[in-house]
C-alpha cells in the first residue's frame, strides 16, 4: 500500500510538532525517519497510524483518504520501543492476539490463526518458543515476537518507532540485518524510526531526513550521504568538518590563506563542509595547513584532528599512516570533494 502524506501539519496546544510536512511513501518500501530527539519522527508515524489527527493537511492510503479513518480502519501493524507484550499470554498467544480480536465475519478459523501464527514464528526465527512466556524471552527475542505480531494481521503499513533502541549495540546490529532480510522476503510498505544514522543508512530503501518538525531531505542513503541538500543533513549524516569560509571570483578562502579549490557560482561567507576521507595531501601555498591535535585509529585508517589557524577551527581527516600530536606535525592538505553552503 502506498502512502502519501499532504500538507500535514501538527500543533499541540499550538506548539507545531510538525511544520506542513509532505512525503509519499512507496509501496514496498522500507523507509527510514531520521532525525535527532524531538525532530517530529514521532508524531508523523502517529499521524500515519491515526493514533493523532493532523491539525491540517491529509494522508492518502492508496487513493483513499484515511485522515478520518481510525487505526483499526488503517490496518496499521506497530512495533515500539517499549511496546510490552502481553505477559500473562505465551508467546503464540501474543503472535494470535490480533487475529483472535477481529469480528467474527472477518476473523479465520482457529486453526488458520494457529498455522499463520506458526509460520510467523518460524519466519522471525523463534520456533519451538512458542509455548514460553515474554518473561522468560531476551529483549531481542521479544522485538522479534511483537514484530510478529504486527505482521500477523497482514497490515497494510508496519510502522516501527525505535523499535531496537532499547537493546545493546551487538543484538542492535544483528536484529537490524535480520530486519532487512524479513523486509526482503516479505515486502511490506515499512516506516521505520530511528535516530541512529548507522541504523538508517543500513536498512532503508529510503531516508527522511527531519530536523524541528521539518522534513529537510529525502532520498536513497546514497543520495543523502553524498550530496547533503543542506548544513544540517551534512553535519548529521556520516562524520564531516565544517569551515567558515569566502568565495572570491570564484576562490575559497579561509581567512587570507586560499585552499586551492574553485566554486562555480556564489560569492561571500559560506560554509564548507567535507569528509574525513575526501581529502588529498598536498604541498604549495593552496592549501588547508594544519597542527595534529590528536590522532587516534579508527577501523583501517587514522583519525586526525587538526588545528588551523592558530587553533581558531578544527576539522577531521583520514590519513594512512600515524602522526603524533604536537607543533611539529604540520599538514597541509585539501579537500577532494565538498559542499560549499551560503553563510545564513
Ligand atoms: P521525536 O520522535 O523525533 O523525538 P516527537 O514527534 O516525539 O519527536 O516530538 C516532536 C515535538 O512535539 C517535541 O517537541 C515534543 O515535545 C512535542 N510533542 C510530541 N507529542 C506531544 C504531545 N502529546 N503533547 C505536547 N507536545 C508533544
Ligand atoms: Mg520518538
Amino acid at each position: 500500500m502506498d502512502v502519501r502524506v499532504s500538507h500535514v501539519r501538527k500543533e499541540f496546544d499550538r506548539f507545531p510538532a510538525l511544520h506542513e510536512v509532505s512525503l509519499d511513501i512507496k509501496s514496498g518500501e522500507l523507509i527510514a525517519l531520521l532525525g535527532p530527539s524531538g525532530s517530529g519522527k514521532t508524531t508523523l508515524l502517529r499521524l500515519i497510524a491515526g493514533l493523532e489527527r493532523p491539525t491540517s493537511g491529509k494522508i492518502f492510503f492508496g487513493d483513499t483518504d484515511a485522515s478520518e479513518k481510525s487505526v483499526q480502519e488503517r490496518n496499521i501493524g506497530f512495533v515500539f520501543q517499549h511496546y510490552a507484550l502481553f505477559r500473562h499470554m505465551t508467546i503464540l498467544e501474543n503472535v494470535s492476539f490480533g487475529l483472535k480480536v477481529r469480528p467474527r465475519s472477518t476473523r479465520p478459523p482457529a486453526g488458520e490463526i494457529r498455522r499463520r501464527a506458526m509460520e510467523l514464528l518460524d519466519l522471525v526465527q523463534l520456533s519451538g518458543l512458542e509455548k514460553r512466556y515474554p518473561s522468560q524471552l531476551s529483549g531481542g527475542q521479544r522485538q522479534r515476537v511483537a514484530l510478529a505480531r504486527a505482521l500477523a494481521i497482514e497490515p497494510a503499513v508496519l510502522l516501527l518507532d525505535e523499535p531496537f533502541g532499547a537493546l545493546d549495540a551487538q543484538v542492535r546490529r544483528e536484529l537490524r540485518k535480520w530486519l532487512r532480510e524479513i523486509h526482503e522476503r516479505t515486502g511490506h510498505t515499512t516506516v521505520f524510526v530511528t535516530h541512529d544514522q548507522e541504523e538508517a543508512l543500513e536498512l532503508a530503501d529510503r531516508l527522511c531526513v527531519m530536523s524541528q518538525g521539518k522534513i529537510e531531505q529525502v532520498g536513497t542513503p546514497d543520495t543523502v550521504y553524498d550530496t547533503p541538500s543542506s548544513p544540517f543533513v551534512f553535519g548529521f549524516i556520516g562524520e564531516s568538518s565544517e569551515l567558515p569560509v569566502t568565495v572570491e571570483r570564484g576562490d575559497v578562502w579561509l581567512g587570507d590563506r586560499p585552499l586551492g579549490i574553485s566554486a562555480a557560482d556564489g560569492q561571500g561567507p559560506a560554509k564548507l563542509f567535507f569528509r574525513p576521507h575526501d581529502i588529498e595531501l598536498v604541498e604549495g601555498d593552496a592549501a588547508l595547513r594544519g597542527v595534529v591535535a590528536t590522532s587516534r585509529r579508527v577501523g583501517g585508517t587514522r583519525r586526525v584532528e587538526l588545528e588551523l589557524g592558530g587553533a581558531s577551527h578544527r576539522v577531521e581527516i583520514d590519513l594512512p599512516f600515524d602522526h603524533p600530536a604536537g607543533e611539529r606535525s604540520q599538514i597541509s592538505f585539501r579537500p577532494k570533494r565538498w559542499t560549499l553552503f551560503p553563510a545564513t
